[in-house]
């Protein structure tokens, strides 16, 4: 039999997620080095038909979609047991997720049910000489890329943050579409299930990083919440938006949704500007396909300036204010 190589596409507002596209086009690139895999996709939801096709169109040749209106909002259960019921029916070689807040809930309770484990937020993947899954995951604080390897037990999963991949539509092919019973995702244990009932949504402050092709990071060298509202408003006035490292998440200084990186998000902005930005690369592998990268540091040896088209050795506090007041004016 074939290997395989399955992606779970996810759902966001009745379309496939733009990472589980990047998932597909990935796999394309594993399959060959796989001996020739098949490329197959899962897809839970409801009203998905037309999404179902979608996936053709990068690379998946199988898809099978759950189609119930008990599965329109994610719900750990049922979702952990339909992907595992069918997992174990059909038994793929790798399991792919995207490292989403659904992902990143969805994918280890399949593990687990799976008894099998899963490398989260992986920064790449490889089909090692063996043939088997090398997820790549930043390790020690960022300073080595770890090789996270599952070659005793099967499925071999992994979850990817969104961006980390490029999706490509692939040349147009067949697709064949299963329907999964209902059976599938049946609760033995109904009472220990959680029932969503509604999904709020906050618009976030700002440009949302993603979106933008102008980005100013601020690191922890920027040293408190005041330059983060200048960090903002120097954005702003670029027309773009404002982002962060995770000490300046984890301090407060910012909101949600702005750190970029491996637990971020990871951005291809045409410019980025940081300041008081080290350079770990649990931050750098979500912001090293910007186009141009401008990074002002007072450390001459500071490792952010290895990736840096443009390196300011300077003090933020004497860069950011006149950069600022000067763009204003
Ligand atoms: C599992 C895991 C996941 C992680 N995920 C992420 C992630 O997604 N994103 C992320 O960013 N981090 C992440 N981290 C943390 C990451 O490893 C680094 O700790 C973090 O990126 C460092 O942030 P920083 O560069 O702001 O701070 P620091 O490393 O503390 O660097 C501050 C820099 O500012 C400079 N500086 C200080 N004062 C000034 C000044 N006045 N003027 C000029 N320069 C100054 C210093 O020279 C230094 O280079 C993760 C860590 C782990 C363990």
């Amino acid at each position: 039999m074939s290997p395989k190589i399955w992606v779970h596409a996810e759902i966001f507002d009745g379309t496939v997620s733009e990472v589980s596209l990047e998932l597909l086009t990935k796999a394309r690139e594993l399959a060959p080095v796989l001996g020739g895999a098949a490329i197959e996709a899962t897809l839970l939801g409801s009203a998905i038909e037309s999404e179902a096709a979608r996936l053709a169109g990068y690379g998946a040749s199988r898809v099978y979609a759950a189609d119930a209106s008990e599965l329109e909002m994610y719900s750990p259960r049922p979702y952990a047991l339909a992907l595992s019921y069918l997992a174990a029916l059909h038994k793929p070689d790798i399991y792919l997720f995207g490292a989403t807040s659904t992902g990143s809930s969805l994918g280890p309770a399949v593990a687990a049910r799976l008894k099998t484990g899963m490398a989260a937020h992986c920064v790449d993947l490889r089909i090692n000489g063996d043939k088997k899954l090398a997820a790549l995951v930043p390790s020690f604080g960022g300073r080595v890329i770890g090789e996270i390897l599952c070659p005793g037990s099967s499925p071999q999963m992994a979850s990817v943050k969104p961006g980390i991949f490029k999706a490509s539509e692939a040349a147009a092919g067949r697709v064949t579409v299963e329907r999964v019973p209902p059976e599938a995702w049946a609760d033995a244990n109904p009472k220990g299930s959680l029932k969503p009932l509604a999904i709020v949504k906050h618009p976030p402050r700002g440009m949302p990083i993603a979106e933008a092709q102008v980005i100013v990071c601020a690191g922890s060298g920027i040293g408190g919440e005041e330059n983060w509202r200048l960090i903002e408003r120097l954005a702003e006035s670029l027309g773009g938006a404002a982002a962060c490292t995770r000490p300046v998440l984890d301090e407060g200084w910012c909101e949600e949704g702005r750190m970029i990186g491996t637990s971020g998000r990871s951005v291809r902005p045409k410019l980025y500007i940081g300041f008081g930005v080290s350079g770990a690369t649990h931050h750098v592998c979500g912001m090293n396909e910007a186009g141009v990268i401008i990074n002002v540091n007072r450390d001459e040896a500071t490792p952010i300036f290895e990736v840096s088209d443009i390196s300011v050795e300077a003090d933020v506090n004497a860069i950011l204010p006149r950069l600022y007041e000067a763009l204003r004016r």
